[in-house]
């Protein structure tokens, strides 16, 4: 049973003595593995109504989460027995959290409490059972944080480490529907990827067309980071903060890596109106694979000045270019406030106080 906003009650006992098969609902199980959490904190911001509702909604059911589910440890079990017996459906095995398979492959480093068995050994015998097997956040895609090295707990994520494709299922898991694992990427993810990613899965609406090459939903993986930073302005003219409370762009000097990042969090909002940039952060790219392996998120590796990750799709010699004319063409409002911690100076007002739509053409005064 898992908290109801309605009040409705949903026992264990109807979850575990009749079966889901002849039902229409779709049904997810939610897993924590090497997880803090956070992605699940990340989706309880979902929504008006609250993420339970929104998943009741779309016919979703959560036969189970570790955090939000009642059931006893014993009723979790026959949860996960019916499952594995085939008894009840499963359309989505969901994953939060790297998958450790240390030591030597045991995967004994994290077990599944009062199982007796490993979080690896339950993902490898539900995964070929499941419609569809998601993966939420970068740990579950790629390994994320816990990978890092030196990496004793030999973390991976559900069918990568890092860009190289394997992970705890292999290269060539397909779920029942015939999809590799739907990497909802991100640490953690925006609400939104999860939530639509499930309701577009319960919907039959989410093919291999619809994810990109590391199985990141095109929802979100189709922007860049970048797209609809409020700094965009700065970044035109290479306007540079070099302090963390300073307005300016944060890619030259403070590592942001939105230009290559991939993800719509700039142009919606997380938890009513905030993003990394919009808090003065910097995007540390983390819906790609290996992002924990860089060393110093706030600083801008360059060689001869010019920083070595440069925006996607961009040739090196036209980025040079362009940075040198925008330097040379920035207007002073715009080089001022980007070292400032608030406006400095504000547009210059028009000579003409109307504004455009009031302005009369030439053909007009003549009349
Ligand atoms: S992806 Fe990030 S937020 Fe999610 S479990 Fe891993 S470390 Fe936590
Ligand atoms: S701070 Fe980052 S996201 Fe914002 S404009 Fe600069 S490069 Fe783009």
């Amino acid at each position: 049973m898992v908290y109801n906003p309605r009040g409705e009650t949903e026992t264990a006992a109807a979850m575990t003595t009749t079966t889901n098969r002849e039902t229409d609902e779709f049904a997810v199980l939610w897993l924590q593995a090497g997880s803090c959490g956070g992605c699940t904190m990340s989706v309880l911001e979902r929504g008006g109504a609250g993420w339970l509702e929104e998943l009741r909604r779309f016919g979703i059911r959560l036969l189970w989460h570790p955090s939000l589910s009642e059931e006893t440890g014993a009723e979790a079990r026959a949860i996960l027995a019916r499952i594995e017996s085939g008894e009840d459906r499963l359309d989505a095995l969901v994953i939060e959290g790297s998958i450790l398979r240390g030591p030597e492959g045991t995967g004994r480093y994290d077990m599944l409490a009062g199982t007796g068995r490993s979080k690896l050994d339950w993902v490898r015998a539900l995964a070929p059972l499941a419609g569809h097997c998601v993966a939420i956040g970068s740990c579950a895609a790629f390994g994320g944080v816990p990978a890092g090295a030196p990496d004793p707990t030999d973390a991976c994520g559900l069918q990568y480490t890092a860009s190289e494709a394997g992970g705890a299922l292999g290269a060539d898991y397909r779920s029942r529907a015939g999809l590799p694992v739907v990497n909802v990427a991100g640490c953690a993810p925006h609400p939104g990827w999860i939530m639509e990613t499930l309701a577009a899965l319960s919907l039959r609406r989410l093919t291999a067309a619809d994810v990109d090459g590391f199985g990141r939903p095109r929802l979100f993986a189709d922007h860049l980071a970048h797209h609809g930073c409020s700094r965009n302005e700065f970044y035109e003219f290479k306007a540079s903060a070099e302090d963390f409370a300073e307005r300016g762009c944060l890619m030259e000097h403070l590592g942001c890596k939105a230009t290559q990042a991939v993800g719509d969090c700039n142009q919606r909002a997380w938890n009513g109106g905030g993003s990394c940039t919009q808090a003065g952060s910097t995007c540390i790219a983390c819906t790609s694979p290996g992002f924990e392996a860089t060393r110093g998120f706030h600083h801008t590796p360059k060689i001869g000045g010019i920083p070595v990750g440069l925006p996607l799709d961009m040739p090196k010699a036209w980025f040079v270019a362009l940075a040198a004319l925008s330097k040379s063409a920035t207007p002073a409002r715009v080089r001022e406030n980007a070292r400032s911690d608030r406006v400095a100076r504000g547009p210059a007002p028009s000579s003409d106080k109307r504004s455009g739509s009031e302005k009369r053409t030439g053909a007009e005064k003549a009349k």
